[in-house]
């Protein structure tokens, strides 16, 4: 029987054996990078880095996207779920923190499986589940008790700048639902004696500039939803990548500091305990990895 994927709200009903849906990948597993990651929050990168696994594909495709290559699965590797829970294990035994599964949407039948295998062979560190928050809930269940935390965005409040940016006017709605199955399996932020995060839920919020309105609302509902149940982190690391300005002039240009400190102060007069604030020296090209098929 053919198996049609509808694995994310994308809904595309198609065999991706034959044909391409919107994350623009097969079923078999491609990865970009998989290595010692350290430019994640202090909780998840550490000293010894987060032992990141870049997915290839994405099905949000965000005309910001800084990950262009890999979201657009032209670069990676096709590899077997045993190939792909020997990759944990390498980065388990290289010292990582963590396992953080980057933009692993549309593979999550196979994250589950490879994260059972390496399990049995021993892996023992936390999984982090690292996503846009463009997810179907009934597709989050089938990651209960293989994930410990989950690290999704909330990109956007504005359906109209949700599907301006991500053509997904629905993702406001989608990530509010996906955010809360998450909270739901993971419960309250769980640190280690070492201070790195065991279980939870950190959600992330890039300022785009010119948009600190939308960035304040996603902070409002997310604080007054969860309180300090969740982490939530305030990133100002947006990059506009060449080109980006034609199309999408008010992306050119980087965030101000002004900017970042107005959404900061919003949060702080919230009454927000739980919050990363970034160094704005991060916005920089050279901080986004490359992506050099190191496996
Ligand atoms: S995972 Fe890919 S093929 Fe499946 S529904 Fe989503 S975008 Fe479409």
């Amino acid at each position: 029987m053919q198996n049609l994927c509808r694995l994310c709200p994308r809904d595309c009903g198609i065999d991706r054996d034959n044909t391409l849906g919107v994350c623009q990948v097969s079923s078999k597993v491609k990865i970009a990078r998989a290595a010692l990651h350290f430019w994640e929050e202090p909780c998840i990168s550490g000293n010894n880095g987060s032992g990141a696994v870049f997915f290839s594909g994405c099905p949000l495709h965000c005309v910001f996207c800084q990950n262009e290559e890999i979201s657009h699965g032209k670069v990676g590797k096709e590899i077997t779920i045993e190939q792909l829970a020997d990759i944990y294990l390498n980065l388990q035994n290289q010292g990582a923190n963590n396992i953080n599964l980057v933009t692993g949407t549309h593979y999550i039948p196979a994250i589950v499986d490879s994260v059972k295998l390496a399990r049995d062979k021993g892996l023992s560190i936390t999984i982090i589940y690292n996503t846009s928050g463009y997810e179907k809930v009934e597709s989050l269940r089938m990651l209960e008790g293989i994930v410990n935390a989950y690290l999704p965005d909330f990109k956007y409040w504005d359906k109209s700048l949700a599907k301006k940016y991500s053509f997904a006017e629905d993702y406001p709605e989608v990530a509010k639902a996906a955010i809360a199955e998450m909270v739901r399996q993971a419960g309250p932020l769980q640190f280690n004696e070492d201070g790195f995060i065991q279980s939870g839920v950190i959600v992330r919020q890039l300022l785009l500039p010119g948009h600190t309105k939308d960035s304040k609302a996603v902070i409002e509902y997310l604080y007054k939803t969860y309180c300090d149940n969740i982490y939530i982190s305030l990133m100002s690391q947006y990059t506009p990548m060449p080109q980006i300005a034609e199309k999408y002039p008010e992306l050119g240009r980087r965030v101000t500091k002004r900017e970042y400190q107005q959404v900061i102060d919003f949060a702080l007069e919230l009454g927000i305990e739980n919050a990363f604030i970034q160094d704005r020296k991060v916005a920089k090209e050279s901080f986004i990895p490359e992506f050099s098929n190191e496996i």
